[in-house]
């Protein structure tokens, strides 16, 4: 595949590593770069670059942000009793956008997965442990992992982690759909399934 430049050829490459672009479409997204503007190009390239030097893992929650703590975990008027954990931090945009939940989150970037080799030491347990030894206003731990099985099984694993500290842990409800991903569920299923949680 060598008929373009090589600079050209570069940006298709670059492009098709990306989730969800194949070589067609990386193709198609370098034409239309390269047939642009230069700033357009340019200023593509610097929100790519400025993104990535700038956002980094809340503190406390490890959601992405650009700040030490990130606006949830900032406000005075979020409910800190209660912390939601989730897979990804899609999923905690998902249940922002009902505006229904008013507690924390704990974002673990992942999920348990003996399959893929993935274990507790690969996700953010051990930050969310730390939290409830810390964060003394903690009642209840909400666990929002998928209905996967490696949501299912790191939901198990992380209340039986966490019960013996007395602290409640209740499961969403079943309402999500069997392997479903939290951020394409709508918000009435999101509200359903938080409403119906059970304690584990
Ligand atoms: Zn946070």
């Amino acid at each position: 595949m060598d008929y373009y430049s090589e600079k050209l050829q570069t940006l298709i490459q670059e492009l098709s590593r990306l989730p969800g672009i194949g070589s067609k479409t990386a193709q198609r997204l370098a034409f239309h770069i390269v047939s642009e503007p230069a700033e357009s190009a340019e200023r593509l390239a610097s929100a790519i670059a400025d993104a990535r030097h700038s956002v980094r893992y809340c503190k406390r929650c490890c959601t992405l942000t650009d700040q030490d703590l990130c606006p949830i975990c900032s406000s005075p008027s979020r409910d800190q009793s209660t912390i939601m954990v989730v897979e990804h931090p899609q999923d905690l945009a998902a249940y922002e956008k009902t505006g229904k939940y008013n507690g924390l989150y704990h974002v673990l970037h992942g999920a348990i997965s003996p399959e893929m080799g993935i274990g507790p030491g690969d996700i953010r347990l051990a930050e969310l442990m730390k939290r409830l030894q810390t964060e003394e206003a903690v009642k209840e731990v909400i666990i929002a992992t998928n209905s996967s099985l490696e949501g299912e099984t790191t939901a198990m694993y992380i209340s039986k982690l966490i019960k013996p500290a007395g602290i409640k842990v209740s499961r969403i409800a079943s309402g999500v759909p069997v392997g479903g991903d939290l951020e394409y569920i709508d918000e009435v299923t999101l509200l359903r399934a938080l409403e119906g949680r059970v304690e584990l």
